[in-house]
């Protein structure tokens, strides 16, 4: 499958949702990608690809649809699994920051242990709008000690800044379909 069929093959399995949760967002619905086993598997061995065969320690997903792709990605890797959540979610010792959202503020928690120094992680989740979720996670990991080595997402929207936002804090982005606007 070539480049342009596999990014028009995954466009078309996603859909939007325009004015939710607030009007003016063009919610981009990964539920149907989901739900369709061939889209589902193309866009985990995408993301995967370029890591088979690395030795990655650990993948982050964050809460939620970061947890579905993640999970995917770390069976496939033979890695561990971090779940990076919401505050007040996660049962033991945990960090937290706060981040800004495309459509709000909140915290978000890891635990403590959940990562050794040095490890290699890979950060996982659907979709990046203005980055602030996915910057709080690397500071989150960084924080542990963990070596973010790359950050990757199946939507990527470009106008919103958030690759160059992780990019200039020295992370590598990777994204397989973008959707101009917001
Ligand atoms: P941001 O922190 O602005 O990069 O927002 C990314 C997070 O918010 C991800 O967890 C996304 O799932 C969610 N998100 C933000 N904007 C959208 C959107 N337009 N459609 C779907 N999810 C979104």
């Amino acid at each position: 499958m070539t480049p342009a069929t596999l990014e028009r093959s995954l466009l078309s399995a996603i859909r939007t949702i325009p004015d939710y949760p607030k009007p003016g967002i063009l919610f981009r619905d990964i539920t149907t990608l989901l739900g369709d086993a061939r889209a589902f598997r193309r866009a985990v061995d995408e993301l995967v690809h370029p890591w088979a065969g690395a030795k990655i320690d650990k993948i982050a997903g964050i809460e939620a649809r970061g947890f579905i792709l993640g999970g995917a990605i770390a069976h496939q890797l033979s890695a561990g699994f971090i779940p990076i959540r919401k505050k007040g979610k996660l049962p033991h010792e945990t960090v937290r920051v706060a981040y800004s959202l495309e459509y709000g503020i909140d915290e978000m928690e890891m635990h403590k242990d959940a990562v050794k120094p040095g490890e290699k992680v890979i950060l996982v989740d659907d979709l990046i709008a203005t980055g602030g979720t996915a910057e709080g996670a690397v500071k989150l990991l960084r924080q542990m000690g963990a070596e973010v080595v790359t950050a990757c997402f199946v939507i990527d929207l470009p106008d919103l800044g958030g690759r160059a936002k992780l990019e200039a804090l020295g992370v590598d982005v990777r994204t397989l379909v973008a959707f101009e606007g917001h």
